[in-house]
This record gives C-alpha cells, sequence and structure tokens, in this order.
C-alpha cells in the first residue's frame, strides 16, 4: 500500500474519484464562446503551439447554449463510456476567466443546472483571476465540486517569452498563491518539450512544481499542430526541440514521478489530439492508458513510486 492508500504506483486521478466520488467521473469539454486575452490584446497573437481547434470534440459549438453543449456530451460520452458517477463540465476552451464576473457566473450556473452535473474545471492562465473571479469562486467551491486548471507550461521565464505565453513564472506563483488562501482546488498543467528545453532542466524543476504544491498536476508532451508559429519553428530549428521517443519518455515520467510529491494527484500523462490536426505525429497513436500502463510496469521494475526518491533521501 502506497502513502495515497492503494497498491498503483503513483497518486493517481482516478483513486482520487473513487475515493470522492465513488467511481468515474466524465468530464464533458464546454465551449464557452471566451476568447483569451494572449490572443486578442497582445501584438504576438497568443500562443506559438496554440490550437484550440485541436482540443474541442467535433461535436461543440460556442452557437450551442451551455446547457445544450452538456446534454450533447452526456448523449455522445453515455454511448461511448457509460459511467454513473455524474458528469465535470469542463470549461476548456481559451481561457475561462476572461470575461466580465456576470458573464461568468451566467455559463458556469448554466452548467450546474444540467442534470448529474456535479461540478465544474475552469481552465485558464494565471495572470487571468481577478479578485472578484476569485472571491466567486470561494463562494462557490461551497456548494459544488470546482477545479481551477491553471496554464503553467514551463518553470522557465526565458522559454515562456519565446513561446510567447505572456506572463512569467512569478505570475504563476502568485496565482497559486491566491488559490490556496481561499482554498480554491487547482490543477498545474506542464508541457514537456518546449523548444529551448530538455529533459535534464525538466527533471531539475520537479522541485519548483512541488514548491508550487498544486493539488492535481497534468503532464503533457509537446504536439506540434499544423498551422501554429511552433510548426515553422520546429520545420526551420528542429535542434531547438529535444522530442522524446515512447520509451524515453515513459523512463523520463518514472524519473519525475519519484522525484514527485506524493500529495500531488496525477490527472493525465499525455495530450491526445487528433492526429488530423497534428503537424508531426512520433507516438503512432499511443493511447493514455496504454502509456499508464507503461509508466506503471517501468516502476515496478525499477521497484520505484511517486515520491520515492524523496522519501529515501
Ligand atoms: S493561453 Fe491558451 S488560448 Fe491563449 S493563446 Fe495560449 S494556448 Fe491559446
Amino acid at each position: 500500500m502506497f502513502p495515497w492508500g492503494d497498491e498503483r504506483r503513483f497518486n493517481s486521478y482516478s483513486r482520487f474519484c473513487k475515493a470522492h466520488y465513488g467511481g468515474r467521473i466524465q468530464r464533458l469539454p464546454v465551449d464557452a464562446g471566451f476568447s483569451c486575452p494572449n490572443r486578442v490584446s497582445r501584438t504576438e497573437g497568443g500562443c506559438t503551439y496554440c490550437a484550440n481547434v485541436a482540443f474541442s470534440p467535433s461535436y461543440l459549438s460556442d452557437n450551442e447554449s451551455v446547457v445544450s453543449q452538456l446534454e450533447n456530451g452526456k448523449r455522445f460520452f453515455e454511448k461511448r463510456y457509460p459511467c454513473n458517477n455524474g458528469y465535470f463540465a469542463y470549461f476548456q476552451s481559451y481561457t475561462n476567466t476572461f470575461a466580465p464576473l456576470r458573464v461568468l457566473c451566467e455559463k458556469y450556473e448554466a452548467a450546474l443546472t444540467v442534470s448529474e452535473v456535479k461540478g465544474i474545471i475552469v481552465s485558464t492562465r494565471p495572470d487571468c483571476l481577478s479578485e472578484s473571479v476569485l472571491d466567486y469562486f470561494s463562494e462557490l467551491k461551497n456548494r459544488t465540486e470546482l477545479c481551477v486548471e491553471v496554464g503553467v507550461e514551463s518553470f522557465h521565464n526565458e522559454t515562456l517569452e519565446h513561446i510567447h505565453r505572456g506572463h512569467t513564472v512569478e505570475c504563476v506563483f502568485e496565482a497559486f498563491h491566491r488559490l490556496k488562501e481561499r482554498n480554491i482546488p487547482a490543477c498545474a498543467h506542464l508541457i514537456f518539450g518546449l523548444p529551448g528545453e530538455k529533459p535534464e532542466q525538466w527533471l531539475s524543476d520537479v522541485k519548483m512544481l512541488n514548491e508550487l504544491r498544486p493539488q492535481f498536476v497534468k503532464f503533457h508532451q509537446l504536439q506540434i499542430f499544423k498551422g501554429t508559429p511552433m510548426e515553422v519553428e520546429f520545420a526551420t530549428s528542429p535542434e531547438r526541440f529535444h522530442t522524446l521517443t515512447v520509451e524515453e519518455y515513459v523512463a523520463f515520467i518514472c524519473d519525475y514521478l519519484e522525484n514527485l510529491s506524493a500529495e500531488i494527484v496525477v490527472e493525465r500523462f499525455s495530450a491526445e489530439a487528433p492526429p488530423r490536426f497534428l503537424s508531426v505525429s512520433r507516438w503512432n497513436l499511443l493511447r493514455h492508458d496504454a502509456l499508464v500502463r507503461k509508466i506503471e510496469e517501468e516502476l515496478e521494475r525499477r521497484g520505484g513510486w511517486q515520491g520515492s526518491v524523496m522519501q529515501n533521501r
């Protein structure tokens, strides 16, 4: 039995859901029609890898109300992944706190009227969490499940500047501090493979993640999407990109997990955008659950688990 209370070698989101909700909760992506401050008000035109369309299910349309998107999502998922424990409305597209508070409340509260929706997940940027939004979240979390997913992406200001993220690492720490002050559950989203960075660097950055101490974390390998400035950069300066094979990624993730605080719940290890959006596809459609199996096999082979290196220090 590991510190989080089950036999798996990492603190998994499925364990968390089972303990808190009795089992798996299906996320229903919602496009609430928001934009992103990094795309509309900055000269650089957004993050160089940004391709929101690649992450939006085909049945989603921002022309439809939040309620009707959620009802469509329920119909879509109940055939594929029957799930009796309910749903989370996942405000995923663009920056979901980038609107006047009145508009945000309208959209979030509409989601909560849908039957079997147990809570909401709000994806956003660290520089887009106003005091009034945080105050509203403080109240909201007392009457529903809530998680704020914050794009951290890199712990290096040089990288953040290079990819036009439009915020700094200090801003990330400030955002998590303000969320923590209010006890608002938060998830950190990180990308491995951004230009100019190397695996040794990511591994040493795990200290920063432990310091940030989000309740949840999501890891993604870098995906390069068609039509983005990053696609051009990859074509012209491939030497700036350190891309890993599946085997290398598995070994790296195991090293990372062994150094990661056992308290942080890991939601994902990789992203799975449809191949038609990808400029470079290296992993031959490896599904997330297959990757997780490989990671767990490797942890077992080496006798490691999440936080095992920290514990033995
Ligand atoms: S913050 Fe998100 S939506 Fe905004 S430009 Fe970057 S990747 Fe795109």
